[in-house]
């Protein structure tokens, strides 16, 4: 018998038909035994579609009030999913965020968890009841008032609960099969990971995946919580996030590619003001690091000479290789300058480290400079060792 934590996201619950499955899911775990704790995403769009009413009704609505209304969205999918659950006859609570002592900084939209007091849900789970906590919310200390934690925060709810409780696994629950080589919606043949550390999905999550919402992985790096993504449309093994992970085929000789991300507003958060002209002086600072002296040509990139001036309203894309050894082997910016050359597509590197090189380019080539890179650089790589089917994995590294 196992303390699990169950996070399914908004692509998980699409439809009340989706709620019930989910709802049986978690049902036959603790049918098996385990003491199961619950966190909900909204249903998918909700939190869009909440948005865009607020900027229906006010151009510039209070920041308090902004998160007093998308907090909704996990409210209802929350009670909803506790419906499914009685229904099927098992025992289940919904709790808001607050309700769960999920408590935060008071920086409304991005509020960062800064204590967890689970009273409620410990409460629950001696009595048998299913807990089932509003993700992506909780409140600051001072006088409760209602915060979120940004977009995707359910997940960092899902890692604080893991955390305070000492859960034993803490499962996150998503629309495909764990964490990919590459967005397998922009690159098809993009296979899923069978683990990372929480470095390199940092990385990745820094560099623009979706699957997992950035704080949730510093989160969970900082208290040891061992994370396995999986999808809740099958019983695929899924990816293991974990503090190390070891194994030649993982780390390999040499420098080591492990996942290609990219972000179509790559440049918008680290570009204060206008982005037309703080774009242009940004790129005229970008020098060639020393592991970009590649054969083929210096970094004097196209793109900067050839549209400067041009940069487009969208802002700056960017793409990004996750691995290791990256600065330490000068033939990985070889092989990127080569492939992107060879394609044709006008790029400007934008940050180089050990764990992550980071290059700009125009929006509208985003997904071919992904795919060119993917191909250049984990087609031919043979395949991940994959995780133990329908297993469970400690949530402690
Ligand atoms: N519903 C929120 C969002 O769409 C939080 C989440 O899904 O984790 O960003
Ligand atoms: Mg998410």
């Amino acid at each position: 018998m196992a303390l699990l934590i169950q996070k399914y996201g908004g692509s998980s619950i699409p439809t009340p038909a989706r709620i019930r499955a989910v709802a049986r899911h978690i049902a036959a775990s603790h049918r098996e035994g385990h003491d199961v704790v619950v966190v909900m995403s909204a249903m998918g769009g909700v939190t869009d579609q909440l948005l865009a009413q607020a900027r229906d009704i006010s151009t510039a609505p209070a920041a308090r009030e902004l998160d007093a209304l998308l907090a909704t969205g996990e409210q209802a999918s929350n009670a909803l999913t506790a419906m499914a659950l009685r229904d099927l006859g098992v025992e289940a609570r919904s709790l808001t965020g607050w309700q769960a002592g999920i408590l935060t900084s008071p920086d409304h939209g991005r509020a960062a968890v800064t204590d967890v007091r689970p009273h409620r849900v410990r409460d629950a789970l001696d009595h048998g009841v299913i807990p089932l906590v509003t993700g992506f919310q909780g409140a600051e200390p001072g006088d409760a008032d209602i915060t979120t934690l940004g977009r995707g925060g359910s997940d960092t709810t899902a890692v604080a609960l893991a955390a305070a409780l000492e859960a034993d696994a803490c499962e996150i629950y998503t629309d495909v099969a764990g964490v990919y080589t590459a967005d397998p919606k922009v690159v098809p043949e993009a296979r899923p990971l069978a683990r990372l550390t929480h470095r390199h999905m940092y990385e990745m999550a820094a560099g623009g995946a979706k699957v997992l919402a950035l704080p949730s992985v510093e989160h969970a790096r900082q208290h040891g919580v061992t994370l396995h993504i999986r999808s809740s449309y099958d019983d695929s093994p899924g990816t293991v996030v974990s503090g190390t992970v070891s194994g030649a085929e993982y780390w390999g000789p040499g420098p080591r590619v492990i996942a290609v991300t990219h972000d179509p507003h790559g440049t918008r958060t680290s570009l204060p003001g206008p982005l037309g002209p703080t774009a242009t002086a940004l790129l005229s600072i970008v020098t060639p690091a020393p592991a970009f002296a590649g054969p083929t040509r210096p970094y004097a990139h196209p793109w900067h000479t050839a549209r400067q001036g041009a940069f487009p309203e969208e802002g700056i894309a960017t793409a990004s290789l996750v691995g290791s050894g990256l600065c330490a082997h000068p033939e990985t910016a070889a092989t990127l300058d080569g492939a992107l050359t060879r394609a044709g597509i006008a790029y400007a590197p934008l940050t180089v480290t050990d764990t992550r090189i980071t290059v700009m380019c125009h929006p509208a080539a985003l997904d071919d400079t992904v795919r060119v890179l993917h191909a250049a650089f984990l087609t031919a790589t043979p395949e991940p060792p994959v995780a133990r089917r329908g297993g469970r994995l400690a949530v402690r590294s």
